[in-house]
């Protein structure tokens, strides 16, 4: 069953094959959702259900957190713990983004914001916003920003193990994807995650120098504790990088590994969702699903259907499952990795690339995260080139206004089938027109129309 690929014969045939099969797919997922409902009635009390998640994830970061300070639990359990629930509000964002949750209370939403940008010490959620309908809009395109940032399309070697593994690995490749994703403005993505993101490396960054530090000291039989303040200072970046930056590190860095194996890139047709995911759900990678509430096997059913809460996903993907393997979808599909992302498939070599792709899952697991350290010596050796690079263009002014005019010519629009197809060269046909309007209207199905031109003039005015 893990590879029922339909026979077909020319791009014509793939594409109407592609268009039955994702309006089949539509329905069952929408039925499985409206059968659930009907079961449970109060899942339609959304908003609620948002709350209560919410309120009870917050609770139980706070009671880890009380239970590691008061010694009750070890620091590795704390870790583990707490990534859980900061899971949960990571899907909360993501579903607000979706307006799924407070629709009519935008301000609700704006807290919910704050307090999970603060406890995930990640990446601006009104940012995230914009980059993720990009993303739905233009999956597995190379102006795929969102999805590129966490290291889709990179060959599976240290630089993607670095850009998977580090919460802000981005930077390694952020300038090569604003070539291609023209919307993006690297200076104001950088300042707008700024905040969160120099709390982070201030927090870890001073939790490693004194463990180093620390063993140095040891070594030399001195005591570091003759450090001036280190008493008073140094237990609370303790307590917060085990409370708060691991956890995030953790959650974060399988979200991103199951992520960017799911997503095709680079010869997939523009807007296609049916060529967008795989279903990634083997006992394999079952470590990196339990941290960000089982991604691999629940994303492309979002693909298909925004308009669903995570919690209510989780039950549909099940049973969708078999239907979407039926009408062709691949899942587990390992030897994505070893294909940097890339949908066609080399049968020859599919057992060997299914392996390495395993390989990689382990390697990840045993290796990416206790070599954390150097990722980040990676990305602070990048961030300090780019602060070095801006100093000189503030230095040498003038070419950022002909930067800027170069950009609004090319005007990359997103909401239109019009501009989305002039941003791709592969899109020939008329059945993949009707597929753009079918993703534009998937994607854009609960965003307000204040968000669609967020999105439209974030684009434009890059
Ligand atoms: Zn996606
Ligand atoms: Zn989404």
């Amino acid at each position: 069953m893990e590879k029922q690929e339909m026979p077909v014969t020319n791009m014509n045939d793939r594409n109407a094959h592609a268009i039955s099969a994702s309006r089949s797919i539509c329905r069952a997922i929408k039925q499985s959702d409206a059968s659930l409902r009907q079961k449970y009635s109060f899942l339609y009390h959304q908003d609620l259900i948002c709350a209560i998640i919410f309120i009870g994830s917050l609770l139980l970061i706070s009671l880890f957190s009380y239970l590691y300070l008061s010694n009750y639990i070890s620091a590795i359990s704390a870790i583990l713990l707490t990534a859980l629930p900061l899971s949960l509000l990571h899907e909360l964002e993501h579903d607000i983004i979706h307006n799924l949750y407070f629709k009519q209370y935008r301000w609700i939403q704006n807290m919910m914001f704050v307090f999970i940008w603060l406890v995930k010490l990640h990446g601006s959620p009104w940012y995230r916003r914009q980059l993720h309908l990009k993303h739905h809009l233009l999956s597995g395109q190379t102006n795929d920003a969102e999805e590129r940032l966490i290291g889709l399309g990179l060959a599976p070697d240290y630089k993607r193990m670095a850009v998977s593994l580090h919460p802000f690995g981005g930077l390694l490749v952020s300038d090569d994807i604003s070539k291609d994703a023209k919307y993006i403005d690297l200076v104001t993505m950088k300042l707008k995650n700024a905040p969160t993101a120099l709390i982070f490396f201030f927090i870890t960054r001073t939790f490693i120098t004194y463990n180093i530090l620390f063993f140095i000291y040891y070594w030399l039989n001195y005591d570091i504790h003759t450090i001036y303040g280190i008493h008073t200072f140094y237990p609370i970046i303790h307590n917060l990088a085990i409370c708060l930056c691991f956890p995030n590190l953790l959650r974060q860095g399988c979200l991103v590994v199951m992520s960017n194996s799911t997503h095709y890139y680079g010869d997939i047709p523009l807007n296609t969702v049916y060529y967008q995911n795989q279903i990634l759900d083997s006992w394999f990678v079952f470590p990196f699903q339990l941290f960000c509430f089982n991604f691999g096997a629940t994303h492309i059913v979002h693909h298909y259907v925004v308009s669903q809460p995570f919690y209510i996903r989780h039950f549909t993907a099940r049973s969708v499952k078999d239907m979407m393997v039926k009408s062709g979808i691949r899942s587990n599909d390992f030897g994505i990795l070893w294909r940097s992302n890339r949908y066609t498939i080399d049968l020859k070599e599919d057992e060997k690339q299914k392996l390495y792709g395993k390989c990689w899952f382990g390697a990840c697991l045993l290796l990416g995260f206790p070599l954390y350290i150097i990722w980040d010596i990676m990305v602070m050796h990048k961030s300090n080139k780019n602060i070095l690079r801006v100093i000189s263009k503030r230095l040498s002014k003038g070419n950022s206004n002909t930067i800027k005019q170069l950009d609004n010519d090319i005007g990359n629009e997103l909401t239109t089938n019009k501009k989305t197809d002039e941003n791709n060269d592969t899109v020939t046909n008329g059945c993949v027109n009707r597929l753009n309007t079918l993703v534009n209207n998937i994607t854009l199905f609960d965003v307000s129309a204040d968000q669609v031109e967020q999105v439209s003039d974030a684009a434009v005015e890059a």
